[in-house]
């Protein structure tokens, strides 16, 4: 609590708001709360990255690294060449840069709702109203609703995570596409878990112009990197680099990147083996009546369970973190959200949920 001074002083609106909730781990628990990749480097990988990161001219500002990595990550995954870049320290602080370049006096944002609560948040940071259009009930889209409040409320940035988070579900290209055609702001697809799904906006980054793809190394083994970017057309990223701070990027962090990009194939094989499992998972899921599991191209599951409350306990009691869903948007009663780990892990996860099923 604050004392009267400082009540005086922090903005009414921040002491409000509720802080982005980051569940403390348990020492002993598998995380599956938070859609991190289960694969660690091996001992050699871990000393190839030991040396570059031990040779990284930690004494100079980052700029060398930043833009050496650039050109590199564009080749690395596709990017188109007309496009621009903005790397973020995660792509939840591209989020923020986002939402602060568009925060005119009565400027709105839209969101597909359920979805990633950065949005709604950053939007209340800068006195945004934002603009929630509920999915259907089965977590897709209602794109004649999403059309109705692009006309109504003609959003400054509109925010579509494709695949969504905490759904999974990812939106019919066919629908996003006319969201992109409806808009009058700018569009970002937010792609945190593109390399999971089957389809991607990546390759159309800035054409047309308002449309943005939003990019993020965290879910596929790099979470702790903290390096996500944004591709778009260069004149809409040269009024974000205004806005950037200066050295946002850092060196260990850029170099570590760096190598994460030579290492392509062994991130790929994890993907691979991530969607397998996921997709073994669902089929077992859908077998069991009392659950329903939701279609999902991320590296998680949502199901609605019997009891979330009574299922996150019993998870807990068996030293597994799982993240429960229900309170967080009335679609989402009794739902939890598990990250897909590796073999044994989803093992015991099923065990678990066929339980959580009784
Ligand atoms: C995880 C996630 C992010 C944030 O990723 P960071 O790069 O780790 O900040 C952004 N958007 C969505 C939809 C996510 O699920």
């Amino acid at each position: 609590m604050l004392n009267d001074v400082l009540k005086n002083i922090v903005r009414a609106d921040i002491q409000a708001l509720k802080a982005y909730h980051v569940a403390e781990t348990p020492t002993g628990c598998l995380k599956l709360d938070a859609m991190e990749s289960p694969y660690s480097y091996s001992p050699q990988q871990q000393q190839e990255l030991g040396a570059l990161l031990g040779k990284a001219p930690i004494n100079l500002y980052p700029d060398i690294a930043h833009h050496a990595f650039v050109p590199q990550l564009k080749i690395a995954h596709a990017i188109p060449s007309t496009a621009d870049v903005v790397l973020g320290n995660g792509s939840d602080e591209l989020i923020q840069i986002l939402t602060m370049l568009v925060a005119k006096p009565n400027a709105k944002i839209l969101g597909i709702e359920p979805t990633f609560v950065m949005y709604r948040h950053n939007a209340a940071l800068y006195g945004l109203e934002y603009i929630g259009v509920d999915t259907k009930a089965d977590l897709t889209l209602n794109i004649e609703r999403v059309l109705t409040a692009i006309q109504t409320h003609q959003p400054a940035l509109i925010w579509v995570s494709y695949p969504n988070n905490p759904t999974g579900t990812r939106y019919q290209r066919e629908d996003v596409e006319r969201i992109i055609q409806a808009a009058t702001g700018l569009v970002v697809i937010d792609e945190a878990y593109g390399a999971f799904s089957s389809d991607s906006f990546l390759s159309q980054a800035g054409q047309p112009e308002h449309l943005l793809v939003l990019r993020t190394f965290s879910k596929i083994g790099y979470a702790g990197l903290r390096l996500g970017y944004l591709s778009g057309s260069p004149n809409i990223l040269a009024e974000l680099k205004k806005i950037t701070p200066p050295y946002n990027m850092n060196h260990l962090s850029l170099t570590a990147a760096q190598y994460a990009l030579t290492q392509q194939t062994w991130i790929d094989g994890n993907i691979q083996t991530l969607k397998a499992a996921r997709e073994v998972m669902f089929a077992q899921l859908e077998d069991i009546e009392t659950l329903h599991v939701f279609p999902s191209e991320g590296n998680f599951l949502t199901v609605r369970v019997p009891d979330a409350t009574a299922c996150i306990a019993l998870f807990r009691q068996h030293h597994i973190l799982i993240k429960n869903l229900d309170g967080m948007h009335p679609l989402l009663a009794n739902c939890v959200r598990i990250t897909i780990g590796q073999e044994e892990d989803n093992a015991k996860v099923l065990a678990l949920l066929a339980q959580c099923g009784q």
